[in-house]
This record gives C-alpha cells, structure tokens and sequence, in this order.
C-alpha cells in the first residue's frame, strides 16, 4: 500500500454499508485498506510540474465507461482502474491523468541532455518503450520525463558525454545523428564497419570535416582512455543516491 502513509485516516468505525475507498492498488490480498470519502487527501499538486500551464482536478468518481475504458496514467502507462486519480479537465488534455501512485513521484535526477528532472519507475506500462541513449527495450528500472516521453536506463544515463578513444585522435561526444545531423539511415561504425541504429545514440568527432563515429558499445571502458567530460546526473532524491552511485562504482 505505497500510498497509505500519504492519506489522512480519521479511525473511526466505517458504518456496515457506507460507502468507502479501498485500496485496489496491493498485491497483498490480505489489505483491507479502507478510508472515509472525506478522509482522503486530495493532492492539489504534484510533486513534479508535468503540466503547468492548466490546474489538475482530483477525481474520486470514475467518468462514464466509455471514457474510463481508454483511462490510462500518463506517468507510469498503467490502466487507470481505480477511482484515485488527478486529471486535467480541459477539453484538450483528456490524456493528462496520473493515478495515486504517480502523483506523489519526486523528481529523482537531472540528466544534462535533458530540460526536465526525471522520475525514476521500476516498472510502466508503455508497450515498446524505449531508451532515448540506446534505443534498446527501457520499461523497467528506468528514469523517465512523463512529459515528453523521456526514457533512460540508469546505465545509460551514466555514459560519460565526452571521451578519448584509443583508436581516434580526437575527443568523441555521446550524440544523436537524427537530431544533430538529421541522419535518418545511420551511419558505418567507423570500429566495426556494421550500420548504427540512427535512433540511437552513437559516439561522434566533431571536429570540422571529420567523420568519425562509434556505436556506444564499440567503446568499451578499456579502450577509453580518458573522459573529457563525464556525465553528471545531479540527484534530486536522497534515496536514489545511494543506489545510482553503487551503480557508478560498479564499472
Ligand atoms: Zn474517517
Ligand atoms: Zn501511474
Ligand atoms: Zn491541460
Ligand atoms: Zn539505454
Ligand atoms: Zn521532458
Ligand atoms: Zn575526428
Ligand atoms: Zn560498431
């Protein structure tokens, strides 16, 4: 029950037959959870400014059937099937709506190639998402901007931004060709000769009229051999810290 503590409880008797919440959000079978309508805690805002330019509203009804069918959270993708939830009640922002567990999400880092802190999620719920590093499957233990669909596996948001290569006379950069370049077939890793991924990242000379480029993974730690420039994710949330930097120790 992550959002037990977050609620208010008054602990008197629920009268048999009133009208109640119970958590639906526990796997434990044995939770019986329940709380008062006016003993709820609605959030007013959250955590982290997703959607700042309208008020978000809480919700402790679910709308008609039809448009509680396509419900989802647009934090962590899951079907929204309980009646927790805060959403935007204008009319073009039906897709604003975070179920409980998102709305007290903190900010947990700050990655320098992105403009927005990122939340970190064990698990969402989005069919196919992907890491904006590595293009490579991201829908556990990942760092997301639910805004803009941001997704990183926290291996890959430790990528040094800027490094020496042993086979490269200059310092190569953590970059997208499809952004910077509007490559949108890839380019021949100039290591192994095989096409990158163009939705992918890839490490890049930029110095003037060199072409010079390598999948992440055709530079592995050994053969850098120095980090102009390491990335430096500043930690938003004192929990992660401890986790992210066992993770920065462990290569
Ligand atoms: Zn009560
Ligand atoms: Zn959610
Ligand atoms: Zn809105
Ligand atoms: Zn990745
Ligand atoms: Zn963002
Ligand atoms: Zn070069
Ligand atoms: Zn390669």
């Amino acid at each position: 029950m992550p959002w037990l503590q977050l609620l208010l409880e008054c602990e008197e008797e629920i009268p048999y037959g009133a009208r109640a919440f119970k958590c639906t959000d526990c796997s434990n079978s044995l939770c019986s959870f329940y709380l008062h309508p006016h003993c709820v805690r609605k959030p007013k805002e959250t955590e982290y400014p997703f959607h700042p330019n309208h008020p978000l509203t809480t919700l402790l009804q679910m709308p008609p059937i039809d448009e509680s069918e396509k419900l989802q959270c647009i934090a962590c993708c899951r079907r929204i099937d309980n009646v927790f939830l805060l959403h935007c009640t204008e009319s073009e922002c039906s897709n604003i709506n975070l179920d409980i567990g998102c709305v007290f999400r903190k900010p947990a880092v700050k990655y320098q190639r992105h403009d927005h802190p990122l939340v970190y999620f064990e698990k969402i719920y989005l069919h196919g998402a992907r890491c904006s590093v590595c293009n490579l499957l991201c829908d556990e233990n990942l760092f997301r901007c639910y805004a803009c669909n941001f997704n990183i596996h926290p291996e890959c948001l430790l990528k040094p931004l800027k490094i020496i290569f042993d086979d490269h006379v200059h310092p190569l950069t953590l970059t997208s060709l499809l952004i910077e370049k509007e490559e949108q077939n890839g380019y021949y890793c100039d290591n192994c000769d095989e096409i990158t991924d163009p939705l992918a990242d890839v490490y890049w000379c930029k110095h003037e009229n060199c072409w010079f480029g390598a999948h992440i993974d055709c530079i592995p730690q050994e053969r850098i051999t120095e980090v102009v420039e390491a990335s430096s994710p500043q930690i938003l949330e004192e929990n992660l810290a401890a986790s992210l930097t066992k993770l920065m120790l462990r290569d």
